[in-house]
């Protein structure tokens, strides 16, 4: 491992124990950490959910941070930026209300964007650590071939509008409460983590398919996507870093991933064209090694693991910036 990883696997570790543990280590409940509660505003909400006016669960909403909501009490915050998205979507809370929250989600992504992926989402890191036992199991990497790559992209598009359009459409009253069930938090009854958080986080598995009155097709549709999703997941023992490849969220923090404040420089006059950041690459893209006529070698897959820069045989030829400041170099 090179300086670089070193640091970033430090940040891993402390992010996944932080967003995982955090709230059982520093004795926190999470309703301490919520930055809103629409407790009457809920209600009514749920009552137009669920037609259940007996059902007082309060709809609240933490600081969002993008911590998985299946990591129960274990976990500093709820729900990660998907979670809410869809929520705002669903609930459609007044403006005044959510702005707070809404503002410093706008602001992180703008500042970070995918480096999210690479440096703190504790589903990457995992990821991560499965394909390095790759190594010690001897199985042989299977790299993406550019079509499949594409495919999964549109997989990952499609996903994303399935999510916001079902958290949105589940809104209105007149849908029926057999399709609404089922869709609500769509996000969470597709992703991998759903499984995977609570196993680690000593929550019960949640994974309900006996929702009385629900739409058994739509159940049965969203369970189907959650088993093929999850072992997406778990082939990132010989593909790496599969799941993020057409993660939802990652598809949301990539627009955002031109214009972060992070940003990689390289020095076309001192690269090689030797490829070595092409086969680093855990996104598989070959922006930096392809790019003869920009410096600058951002690409809206990239997740900031900066890879390509310690690996770089040639020195000073990749830079990275923080809003325009120096942080690494090859
Ligand atoms: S690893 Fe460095 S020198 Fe080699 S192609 Fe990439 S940027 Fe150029
Ligand atoms: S382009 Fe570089 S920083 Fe971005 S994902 Fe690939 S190796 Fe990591």
């Amino acid at each position: 491992m090179h300086t670089i990883t070193y640091i970033r696997r430090g940040v891993q570790i402390l992010s996944l124990t932080f967003l995982f543990y955090g709230a059982t280590l520093l004795h926190l409940k999470p309703t301490e950490i919520k930055w809103y509660a629409m407790q009457e505003n809920s209600r009514q909400a749920t009552e137009l959910l669920y037609g259940n006016p007996t059902w007082t669960q309060p709809f609240q909403t933490f600081l969002p941070a993008r911590s998985c909501r299946f990591a129960g009490t274990h976990g500093t915050f709820r729900g990660c930026l998907m979670f809410f998205f869809s929520d705002i979507l669903t609930w459609r809370p007044p403006l005044g209300v959510v702005l707070p929250s809404l503002a410093l989600v706008v602001v992180l992504m703008v500042m970070l964007a995918r480096f999210w992926c690479g440096w703190i989402c504790p589903l990457g890191f995992m990821s991560e650590l499965l394909y390095e036992a790759r190594k010690y199991l001897g199985l042989k990497r299977i790299r993406f071939s550019a079509p499949l790559r594409n495919l999964l992209k549109a997989v990952g598009w499609g996903l994303t509008f399935i999510i916001l359009f079902s958290a949105w459409f589940i809104s209105w009253s007149a849908v029926a409460w057999s399709i609404k069930k089922p869709l609500y938090l769509a996000v969470c009854q597709m992703c991998p983590s759903k499984l995977i958080t609570p196993a680690l986080t000593g929550f019960p598995i949640m994974i309900n398919l006996t929702f009385p009155g629900a739409s058994t097709t739509l159940l049965v549709s969203l369970f189907v996507v959650l088993v093929a999703s999850t072992l997406l997941y778990f082939s990132g023992f010989i593909l790496k870093r599969a799941w993020c490849k057409i993660c939802p969220l990652g598809v949301i923090l990539s627009f955002f991933n031109q214009g972060a404040f992070l940003s990689k420089e390289k020095d076309l006059i001192r690269c090689t064209k030797c490829a070595v950041c092409a086969s680093a690459c855990p996104m598989e893209t070959s922006t930096v090694y392809e790019e003869k006529t920009k410096k600058y070698v951002n690409h809206s897959q990239c997740i900031h693991c900066y890879r390509c820069v310690d690996l770089c045989p040639e020195k000073k030829c990749l830079t990275v910036k923080f809003l325009g400041l120096p942080l690494f170099k090859s």
